[in-house]
């Protein structure tokens, strides 16, 4: 009831009615999940279907004979103030997107490993909306849904689990009414930054080495507009926010 409230309110500001389809006080989706005391309908939302987008985005690169699908290997790059050479191939600079893997050159930073699991589950009604309490649930693939996320800090075993497993599928049995079944499960680790901000900036000791890290549990989301950020900043025609210049951490670095 609170929650709702807040919503009323919120919703009461024109700057915001554009995000918000309705506010149900009671059931509006009874038929498919348990939505006893209403919800909130969001306008502009959506969702991306990560392997998908990444996929074709890998497919444009390599059709332009930009993209290499190979391990970068960084003992092998040799960093001159003018350029970056690595392999065959040289560079007027380099930008590091490596997320939670280990970097010699950014080992000052505290990116934070946040490891989360996701479930694909399919049912035999397809679902009107994207529901999300506890747990999201989104179409992915033909009549098959993604559920997630987990947050595990401690638990960074690079594998699935039964904990999130049955953590998952309870979050979509008190929310959904309709049966399902399991059939696959995922796991993956967000890069995560202290202040929970993006790390964008030039490296202390080398000007032509760029970081693009710390998208913590908002990657899909944040990366387009940051990226665009980093380009004007990289083009000169913009100063990276304060908020997410790795210049934050600089202390780190003195100490390293
Ligand atoms: C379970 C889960 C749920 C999520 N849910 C959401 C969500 O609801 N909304 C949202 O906006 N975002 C979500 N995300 C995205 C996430 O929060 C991150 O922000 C995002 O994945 C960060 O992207 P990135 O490309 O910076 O890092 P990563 O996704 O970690 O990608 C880095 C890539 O670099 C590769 N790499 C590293 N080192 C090397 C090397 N030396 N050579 C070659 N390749 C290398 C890695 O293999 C990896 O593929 C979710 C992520 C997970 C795991």
């Amino acid at each position: 009831m609170q929650e709702q409230n807040e919503w009323m309110g919120y919703s009461a500001s024109p700057q915001n009615q554009k995000f918000i389809a309705a506010i149900h006080t009671k059931s509006a989706y009874g038929d498919q999940v348990h939505d006893d005391f209403g919800g909130l309908v969001a306008n502009q939302s959506g969702y991306v279907d990560v392997p998908v987008f990444l996929s074709s985005v890998r497919t444009w690169l390599s059709e332009k004979g930009s993209f290499v699908d190979e391990w970068f290997d960084e003992s092998h790059v040799q960093l001159d103030a003018e350029m970056i050479s690595y392999k065959q191939w040289k560079a007027s600079a380099i930008i590091f997107c490596t997320g939670t893997s280990a970097s010699r050159l950014w080992k000052a930073l505290p990116v934070k490993p946040l490891k989360g699991e996701t479930l694909t589950i399919k049912m035999e009604t397809a679902l009107k909306l994207i529901y999300n309490r506890g747990v999201f649930i989104v179409p992915s693939a033909t009549s098959q849904y993604k559920v997630g996320a987990t947050y595990e800090v401690y638990q960074l075993t690079e594998a699935i689990t039964d904990r999130a497993r049955i953590e998952l599928e309870m979050g979509v049995g008190s929310l959904l009414k309709i049966p399902f079944q399991t059939v696959a499960q995922d796991w993956g680790m967000r890069p995560t930054s202290p202040d929970r901000r993006p790390m964008l900036g030039r490296h202390p000791d080398f000007k032509n080495v760029i970081i693009f890290n710390g998208l913590g549990t908002k990657g899909v989301s944040l990366a387009p507009y940051f990226a665009g950020h980093l380009a004007n900043w990289l083009t000169d025609a913009a100063e990276i926010m304060a908020a997410v210049n790795i210049n934050r951490f600089k202390a780190l670095y003195s100490k390293s």
